[in-house]
């Protein structure tokens, strides 16, 4: 927007106060848009942006004019009577001046860049109490689950509990997204997800989480004597191992670096699935696989599935050569049996990034194959069923 449109549409704002209230019907709406959008205003008939602030926690345009200078007199009132086109727009030139203006300000509060922005931050900043949805629900152990809060702006700086563990916000068409896990272990029925939130109207809200089993089936593996029964030596090198995997899968980076839809780390399909127990060299063990195997021959390329840090790579006895990222926000993806590593501890990656290792036997393998897992907030989730997830959410 040039400068001179702006300081017009300034001395416009100030001599309209009183046009703000029912208006006379005015002729047909141009279907040309204005460069500035009102749709970050209130549309005719709804509350004020002022009335939805007891659950929204976001200045008032008032309050953001009077920090500004302009005299409170020009607060924003309801437009209701006053015609609008499809978009909600006043169809009076003078009012959408002043609704430009406005939208200015308002732009201006949510950091936005654009009014496409704002159009699409809508959804999220909607009046109505706060209110939060588990999806799906019930929730398979093992699977990643979402809460939808509606009713509160991330200015309001949203964080929820699962578990015992954080679960942080984002905003989607729905409302504000958090993403959280159910360990493949967590017992089942019903576990509390609170969610609090500060801002000027601060509050809280809290929902049970059922849980429920799902059959993940058992495999039947045999390897070699030496890596079942371990040497004092190799126990002593997977406890030294154990302390760097444990702290990599407690990264909790309280920025989010990934976005979108996570992409499969290989061209390859899934030949044992996340959760099944293994019954090795006739012997169960309790405890599941926490990842996927994909059957890719030794040599195939693994790629980034989405943007993050590579925050641990080497070689360790079960896993062999490994690789883990951190996509912030406590998710934190793994690589394992590599025939090689790629990439270096510290190195960011964008999603796509091929390759980042290739696929191989190290480890303890029957065969060549990429184990890939994906943990957040250290519940070890199903990286198929979060992969799905991430394809459905309409982010703004
Ligand atoms: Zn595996």
């Amino acid at each position: 927007m040039p400068a001179p449109a702006f300081h017009r549409l300034s001395r416009k704002s100030r001599t309209l106060d009183t046009t703000l209230g029912p208006h006379p019907a005015v002729g047909p709406c141009p279907a040309a848009a204005m460069a500035l959008s009102a749709s970050a205003l209130p549309a005719a008939g709804n509350p004020s942006y002022a009335d939805a602030r007891p659950t929204m926690g976001i200045p008032s345009f008032a309050e953001a004019r009077s920090a500004r200078g302009i005299p409170s007199d020009a607060a924003v009132r309801p437009t209701g009577g006053i015609p609008s086109d499809a978009r909600g727009r006043s169809c009076d030139p003078s009012v959408r001046l002043m609704a430009g203006f406005l939208s200015l300000i308002a732009l201006a509060l949510v950091g936005c860049a654009s009014p496409a922005s704002a159009q699409r931050r809508a959804p999220a900043e909607a009046p109505g109490p706060p209110e939060m949805t588990i999806v799906p629900d019930p929730l398979d152990r093992g699977s990643p689950g979402r809460v939808i809060l509606k009713g509160v702006g991330l200015d309001a700086a949203p964080r929820g509990v699962f578990d015992g563990k954080p679960v942080f916000f984002f905003e989607t068409a729905e409302g504000l997204t958090g993403i959280f896990g159910a360990d493949i272990m967590i017992g089942l029925g019903d576990h509390p997800l609170e969610v609090s939130w500060k801002g000027d109207s601060p509050g809280r809200l809290g929902s049970a989480v059922t849980v429920r089993d799902r059959d993940y089936g058992t495999r039947s593996i045999t390897v070699p004597r030496g890596q079942v029964e371990l040497s004092r030596a190799d126990q002593e090198r997977a406890a030294r191992e154990k302390v760097l995997t444990d702290r990599a899968l407690a990264t909790v980076t309280p920025e989010r670096l990934w976005r979108g839809a996570f992409l499969e780390p290989v061209d390859a399909a899934i030949n044992s699935s996340f959760g099944r127990k293994t019954r090795m060299n006739g012997v169960l063990n309790p405890r599941p696989h926490a990842g996927a195997d994909y059957l890719a021959k030794e040599g195939a390329q693994v790629r980034a599935p989405a943007d993050g840090v590579v925050i641990l790579a080497g070689n360790h006895f079960f896993a062999g050569n490994s690789i883990y990222v951190d996509h912030g926000q406590g998710l934190v993806s793994m690589y394992f049996h590599l025939s090689e590593i790629l990439v270096e501890e510290g190195q960011h990656l964008k999603k796509g990034d091929i390759p980042i290792g290739l696929v191989g036997k190290t480890g303890r393998v029957t065969g060549a194959h990429l184990h890939y897992g994906v943990y957040l907030n250290g519940a070890r989730i199903d990286p198929s069923v979060f992969r799905k997830l991430t394809s459905t959410l309409r982010e703004q």
